[in-house]
């Protein structure tokens, strides 16, 4: 099923599709956003264009128009199809010549969703079915027990050629590595699922369907304009990788918000400071292996000098010859640092160097009666 990508007319009727279905129980209010935001407003990525070529040639046959790892894709997936269909066989002692192969087609339940099956194979005679969906991206998918794109395909083709009185549905993903998982339906667990679709669908279509965001908002069309996505996107203690912002879109994401809002969360400023203030504590006080572990590291941000004697310091100058006793005491007064350049100054006069060097000069000289104390390190991701 590869309806992530939204084709120029709606052929799925208008209706929430399986594989935007997980996004209607999650959130129900994205039924209504979604139904304001006309189909093919957000232009597919090169990612969807790929997964929709894949598709087209595991339907057809027919591999020359792909790129190589696009053909290398969809071999894997063929591979993993014909494994799926074996054991399945296998399993329940079936014949493969025995099973109807279905490719690409939708499949419906009446007036609620529709299903646009990847891969089926549905016995000709016993009440028995598998469903393979495939999938070419690299987000980790669902496993096929919480499933809801699963769980909506196999009850539509229960619709057409059911009551199954057992189904598979399986998920095939091949990216770089090779995942597969797989969930067995009985008779009553598929009029669960149905019950379940029916209540959900139901409830999205309620006028104060709540909104709650999550993961599943990637695909939602309401996405770019949505003030609780904005919101949750926001909290920095949301591990959300799959919509990592940067500063412009972070400054879009504002833009999205009410006022109430803007004003909400500007109240939270000195709750959020506390926040990263009690995260960046913590991170600072793991083993520097554990940091390292999450990309990491604590980088030195050099010493606060303090003198811990004025005499020793007196001492040191005066031998120096750089400062009378009434002059010292009387900087001494405006405070170490005012002490501090004065010497500078004053070295770089008589040694005729540059401030730098008189610096360096009088740092050397002072080394024996300044207390060094380090700084706390900073907290930094380690360069790649
Ligand atoms: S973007 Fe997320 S929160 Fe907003 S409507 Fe869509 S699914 Fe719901």
């Amino acid at each position: 099923m590869n309806d992530n990508t939204s084709p120029p007319t709606d052929e799925r009727g208008g209706l929430p599709s399986a594989s935007s279905f997980q996004r209607l129980v999650f959130c129900p209010g994205s039924r209504a956003a979604e139904a304001a935001i006309p189909h093919g407003t957000i232009p597919a990525s090169d990612l969807a264009d790929a997964g929709t070529r894949i598709h087209d040639a595991l339907k057809t046959g027919e591999i020359e128009d792909l790129a190589h790892n696009e053909e290398q894709i969809a071999s894997k997936l063929k591979e993993m199809e014909e494994a799926a269909l074996a054991e399945f066989c296998d399993d329940f002692s079936l014949e493969i010549a025995d099973m109807e192969i279905i490719r690409e087609e939708r499949f419906w339940i009446a007036g609620v969703t529709s299903a646009r099956v990847d891969f089926a194979a549905v016995h000709k005679r016993l009440p028995m079915a598998l469903l393979l969906d495939s999938k070419t991206g690299f987000l980790k998918v669902t496993g096929a027990r919480e499933n809801w794109q699963l769980r909506v395909g196999i009850c539509a083709l229960n619709e057409t050629f059911g009551p199954f009185e057992t189904a598979r549905v399986a998920i095939a993903q091949y990216r770089l590595k090779e995942r597969f998982s797989k969930c067995d339906y009985d008779a009553t667990y598929l009029k669960r699922a149905k019950t379940e679709i029916l209540f959900y669908d139901a409830r999205s279509k309620e006028e104060d369907a709540p909104f709650a965001a999550g993961p599943w908002c990637q695909y939602c069309r309401a996405k770019p304009t949505c003030p609780t996505m904005a919101t949750y996107a926001l909290l920095p203690s949301v591990f959300a990788k799959t919509i990592e912002l940067k500063k412009k879109d972070i400054i879009a994401r504002v833009d999205t918000l009410s006022l109430p809002d803007l004003a909400f969360i500007q109240s939270r400023k000195t709750f959020a400071e506390n926040l990263f203030e009690a995260v960046t504590k913590r991170l600072k006080s793991l083993p520097i292996e554990e940091l390292e572990s999450v990309g990491l590291t604590l980088v030195p941000t050099g010493t606060i000098p303090s003198i811990p004697s004025i005499a020793d310091l007196w001492r040191v100058l005066d031998d120096a010859g750089l400062i009378s006793d009434e002059e010292f005491r009387g900087v001494c007064k405006v405070g170490l640092g005012a002490l501090y350049d004065l010497l500078v100054t004053r070295i770089a006069g008589k040694r005729e160097c540059s401030k730098s060097e008189a610096e360096q000069y009088l740092d050397g000289l002072l080394a024996p009666v300044v207390k060094r104390t380090p700084k706390e390190p900073s907290l930094k991701p380690i360069k790649s």
